[in-house]
């Protein structure tokens, strides 16, 4: 089922009547989520994906704006008759309820012409069970499982219906790290199994790279950027998304441009064919850098951690705009055991100019 959110805007009024403000919690959001694709709403705290996935489920109605799934527009449709399935942080299981009555609590529920006879109820919950692989389980209480188990059980919950869009709120927040990982990789795989259209709300900008087919970067409201995980990373539209992708972080300098070279501090670091002159911010990956003698920008090495494979140089630069610079290097090009500076080359995909005031990228040829 494609979904479509067309100029989609949530503005809250004002809690406190004297200040008058009001919130735009999400301001003119325009994409189309393809059918059986899973899409990762990302942005820091309060930049709306929550209030997005509300709008999309019903529970909360835009300002203005539409919802459509396939040809039928939604916007105005209760959560009950969208045909969706939410899952949230908390999973909020009936404590008092086995899991096999958990998951059927839905179908119970129908009503009318949507009515199930109990075998088709009860074959639907085993298959819901057997997907999420809960059903040896299904006798157990909320309080007797794993917190991992627990999500499953609310995620067999929101498939029996057989929804039509899964939306999925932070999901793995209360799980620890291990259960996270297995647990995400459990979501694409029901999600691939099921080709159900998914959305996945998070601020872990790993989750969503890890799982998503396409990543929507929010923030404060305003969609940033949409596209491939892969693609974003390796090309943000601006400073804001260039820092929130990518494990270590992007480093961040002062530099600027003059007759098509990039400066950083008094060095020209690199060639930047086609930018303009001026002040610029520059980016540079973790796994941009280069250990090289004849390399231009010069660090001075606080420490090296070796991670096995690769090392990672922590350093330090007057121009640095963060107090260490995080270059990850080969093991075999690692600096001497007694080397105090690191020069370094840089590789020119893994550089990115923005703007330094208005933080939008400036393009060079690479
Ligand atoms: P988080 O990750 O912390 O849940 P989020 O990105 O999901 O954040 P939203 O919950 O969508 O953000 O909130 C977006 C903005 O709207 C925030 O500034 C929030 O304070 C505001 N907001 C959300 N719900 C309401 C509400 N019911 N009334 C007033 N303001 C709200």
């Amino acid at each position: 089922m494609k979904v479509e959110l067309q100029n989609l805007t949530k503005i809250f009024p004002s809690r406190n009547k004297k200040s008058g403000e009001e919130v735009v919690a999400v301001n003119n959001f325009t994409f189309t989520i393809p059918d059986g694709k899973l899409v990762g709403l990302l942005g820091p705290s309060g930049c709306g994906k929550s209030t997005t996935l509300y709008m999309i489920s019903g529970l909360q109605q835009p300002t203005s704006g539409k919802i459509l799934f396939g040809d039928e527009d939604v916007t105005d449709l209760s959560p009950e008759h969208r045909g969706i399935g939410l899952v949230f942080q908390n999973y909020a299981l009936y404590p008092h309820m086995t899991v096999k009555q958990n998951i059927l609590f839905p179908l119970q529920n129908l009503r009318g012409a949507d009515k199930l006879a109990k075998d088709e109820m009860l074959k639907r919950a085993h298959e819901a069970a057997k997907l999420v692989q809960i059903d040896e389980l299904m006798d157990r209480k909320p309080s007797e499982l794993s917190g991992g188990q627990q999500q499953r059980v609310a995620i067999a919950r929101a498939l029996v219906k057989m929804p039509r869009v899964l939306l999925l709120d932070e999901p793995l927040s209360n799980l620890d790290a291990r259960l996270r990982l297995q647990t995400r990789e459990e979501i694409r795989r029901i999600q691939k199994e099921t080709g159900i259209t998914t959305v996945f709300v998070t601020h872990d900008q790993e989750e969503a790279m890890s799982i998503s087919d396409m990543i929507v970067v929010m923030k404060l409201g305003v969609v940033q950027q949409v596209g491939k995980p892969q693609e974003i990373y390796d090309s943000p539209t601006n400073l804001f998304v260039a820092k929130f992708l990518g494990t270590p972080p992007i480093n961040v300098f002062a530099g600027r441009v003059e007759s098509e070279k990039l400066y950083i501090g008094d060095d020209a670091v690199l060639d930047v064919k086609g930018a303009p002159d001026g002040n610029v911010t520059v980016g540079i990956r973790p796994e941009g850098f280069i250990i090289d003698e004849k390399g231009a920008l010069s660090c001075n090495i606080s420490n090296v951690e070796v991670m096995g494979r690769d090392v990672s140089v922590v350093s330090t630069h007057s121009a640095s705009l963060n107090p260490t610079i995080r270059s990850i290097i080969d093991a075999d090009e690692k600096p001497a055991a007694d080397a105090t500076v690191a020069k370094f080359a840089l590789k020119p995909h893994k550089v990115f100019l923005f703007n330094a005031e208005t933080e939008e990228r400036i393009y060079f040829e690479v």
